[in-house]
């Protein structure tokens, strides 16, 4: 724990509230005017001027404002939203996770995490991991087996029959996600023990209080240093890598009911899926059809008007 303090001029202590708005906490102790909550660090503004930065990431976040340092986060991209990342924050030591196959009506869920130490930032980019939104399928299947590899990992496959249990026995796709980054995680930080990774990095898919709201009753919760971002794959190569690997994961999933299902199994959710589940449905009836598909979607019921009137 480090303790920074800084008395700065009325203009300062306007673009240091507006830097932390999305972090404000009430806080009605005497002579408060402003506070707010980081992962690391606890920023008090005072009346007097004073402002005053607590918590490990205090003399990082104390310095954007000591000098004459643009307060701007450089690494962060304009476009992503979530916490405040450290300085540097692309060359540290970083657990990331991420999930594939929320949004297809065939195939599983698959969430990833993997460690990439600081030491093999650079490998790992050098393995093809530049920017994973410019991957295709085919490419990251090429480049997976190579990450798996070489990186401390864990990928988590939650297939349709189990998917469907859970989700029917009232669980949302936000809980199950969130259930399935956390054991991941709790995964990678076993493997690499006594190793720890400076920072976790979840790709955002709910605010930190959902998330943790929907872990609230696992035994085992991972909170330290956990950060939160969007586009976090665009962050550290940590979070592109167990993206990548979370989409191989998927994508064998996919070959696998491809197989047993004797037809082409599509991605996603449009009109084309819908064909595929009728023609399924026709052939290898319902029980097959749900134990392949995550059966609540809309698709199940528009598959069964298109068998109804024989068109697929
Ligand atoms: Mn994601």
């Amino acid at each position: 724990m480090s303790n920074e303090v800084l008395l700065l001029p009325a203009n300062e202590i306007e673009k240091v509230k507006a830097h932390y708005l999305k972090f404000k906490i009430e806080r009605s102790a005497p002579g408060v005017v402003f506070a707010a909550k980081l992962v690391d660090t606890a920023i008090t503004i005072y009346k007097s001027g004073k402002v005053m930065f607590q918590g490990n990431g205090a003399s990082r976040e104390a310095a954007l404002w000591s000098g004459n340092i643009s307060p701007a986060n450089p690494i962060k991209s304009s476009s992503s939203k979530g916490d405040i990342l450290p300085e540097n924050f692309t060359t540290l030591s970083v657990i990331g996770s991420d999930e594939t196959g929320t949004g297809d009506y065939f195939g599983p869920i698959t969430v990833a995490a993997c460690y990439v130490p600081a030491h093999q930032v650079e490998l790992v980019r050098e393995l093809g991991v530049k920017d994973s939104k410019m991957l295709t399928d085919e490419l990251m299947r090429r480049i997976a087996p190579d990450l798996m590899k070489t990186l401390s990992h864990s990928v988590l496959v939650l297939k349709n029959e189990k998917y469907n249990e859970i989700q029917g026995r009232g669980w949302s796709q936000g809980k199950i996600k969130a259930m399935m980054h956390n054991q991941a995680l709790k995964h990678v930080l076993n493997k690499i023990e006594p190793e720890k990774p400076a920072y976790i990095l979840i790709d955002q898919f709910a605010e930190r209080g959902i998330y943790y709201n929907h872990i609230k009753m696992e035994k085992e919760i991972i909170r330290e240093n956990v950060l939160f971002s969007t586009k976090a794959e665009q962050l550290h190569v940590s979070v592109a890598a167990a993206s990548i690997i979370a989409r191989y994961a998927f994508l064998k999933e996919m070959d696998r009911l491809t197989e047993i299902a004797h037809t082409t199994i599509p991605k996603g959710a449009s009109a084309k899926v819908d064909e595929t589940a009728a023609k399924i449905y026709f052939k290898h009836g319902e029980e097959f059809l749900k134990s392949i598909t995550k059966w609540h979607f809309a698709n199940t019921q528009k598959a069964m008007k298109l068998v109804q009137k024989r068109k697929f």
